[in-house]
């Protein structure tokens, strides 16, 4: 599970690190959201600015430009980022890296990572991950995507589709999963390869959405895209083991974001139930309205607590099937959680709720991607009965 690097990093680090976030969140962030979603993009920039910070690197190793961090201290990030910044939009695409590189990391060459990481740190280039296809994402063994050995074996031939790509118009490489043995139809035929996303026969068309405006989403078409084989990553075959190892991270990040937005939620529906007078008196007088920012608290402290456990048994080194198990229902707790507080706080801010421009509205049409991306809700049951043998 421990593809990023673990180290020491104390309650010190971690709370210098949560301010510069708070900071770079409410400041370069936040007020920016709204503009950023009417213009369906944020700037390229943005990229440059969370490198010089530190963000982009959290949890690489230090000779590819990265900072060793916990996952404790990462989620931190997360946590912070979504709480001030208020955007899932600017988080999916920013960090689209830590759904890439990770494959990269844990099965490239050391050459391979040289060339593709410490310029995605950087903020220069921009990496992605290419999973779902047009026929389905939730099974991921089913995929058709191909990628042929060529006769001279020093290319690989890809051919096919991916879909709902995070970061698929701007990124400069993408980490697919492909079908490496069209001979074997299941997981056993799977294998990760590095697409730099300016070869010939790459075509990419961008996707409208619900939310997440500000998010480069696009639909990928490869046809007959000639890659080297020294982008192909770990053994033959192994792709569908790699895929599902890359899920747990990317699982407990979202648990990490989703947190944060209910934690935004739940601070505009207090702000708001503070200040807001009906029939004489301020709304957080009214028992209903206490109770709703007690529900929110309730359900914000669990998920908090159940993600730092899991957080600390991943910095421990578990990845073992308990954990894993873990990590998926957490992910729709965490979700759920954030679910319950959009909501909750759109009515508590009653009209305005409704409003572009409040952090709710944003957050409750956000909601449902997070109950879908990265393993939707049944997927995450299904997954943990099977770890545990149910
Ligand atoms: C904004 C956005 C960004 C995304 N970014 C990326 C990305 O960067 N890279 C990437 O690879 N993918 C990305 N995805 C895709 C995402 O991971 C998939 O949408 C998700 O895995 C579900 O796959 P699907 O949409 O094909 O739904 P399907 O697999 O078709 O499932 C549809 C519904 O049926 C349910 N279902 C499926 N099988 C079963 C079953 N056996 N029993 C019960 N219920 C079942 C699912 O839970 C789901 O609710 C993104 C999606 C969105 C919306």
């Amino acid at each position: 599970m421990n593809t990023l690097c673990a180290t020491h990093f104390t309650a010190e680090d971690r709370a210098a690190l949560v301010d510069t976030v708070r900071r770079f969140a409410t400041q370069a962030i936040a007020p920016h959201v709204d503009a950023w979603d009417e213009a369906g993009a944020f700037p390229r920039e943005l990229h440059l600015q969370a490198a010089a910070l530190g963000l982009l690197g959290l949890g690489y190793p230090e000779h590819l430009g990265g900072t060793p961090a916990t996952w404790r201290a990462r989620n931190a990030m997360s946590q912070t980022l979504a709480r001030h910044g208020g955007s899932g939009g600017v988080m999916a695409s920013l960090f689209t890296h830590n759904i890439g590189l990770p494959p990269v990391l844990a099965h490239g060459s050391p050459e391979l990572q040289a060339e593709v990481i410490p310029p995605v740190l950087r903020g220069e280039r921009i990496a992605a991950l290419g999973i779902t296809e047009p026929g389905g994402g939730s099974d991921v063994a089913a995929l058709r995507t191909t990628a042929r050995l060529a006769d001279d074996g020093s290319h690989c031939v890809i051919d096919g589709e991916k879909v709902f790509i995070t970061s698929g118009m701007r990124c400069d490489w993408i980490t697919l999963a492909v079908r490496t043995d069209p001979a074997n139809q299941g997981a056993g035929g799977i294998g990760m390869i590095v697409v730099p996303c300016d070869l010939p026969g790459i075509s990419r068309s961008p996707l409208r959405k619900m939310g997440w405006l500000c998010s480069d989403t696009a639909h990928l078409r490869f046809d007959a895209v000639r890659v080297p084989v020294r982008y192909l990553l770990g053994a033959e075959g192994a792709g569908f083991r790699m895929v599902m190892a890359n899920f747990n991270g990317e699982r407990l990040a979202l648990a990490a974001m989703a947190l944060g937005f209910a934690e935004a939620c739940q601070d505009e529906a207090l702000a708001w139930a503070r200040q807001r007078q009906t029939f004489g008196a301020p709304l957080i007088e009214r028992q209903v309205i206490r109770h709703r920012l007690m529900d929110m608290r309730m359900r914000i402290a669990s998920t908090q607590a159940w993600l730092d456990a899991l957080a600390d048994r991943a910095d421990a080194g578990d990845g073992g099937a308990d954990w894993v198990a873990q990590v998926c229902l957490l992910k729709n707790h965490a979700t759920q959680t954030m679910q319950f507080c959009a909501d909750a706080a759109v009515q508590t801010l009653g009209g305005m709720g409704y409003m572009r421009g409040t952090v709710s509205e944003r957050l409750y049409r956000e909601v449902k991607v997070m109950t879908i991306g990265g393993g939707a809700e049944e997927i995450m049951k299904e997954l943990a009965a099977r770890q545990w043998n149910l």
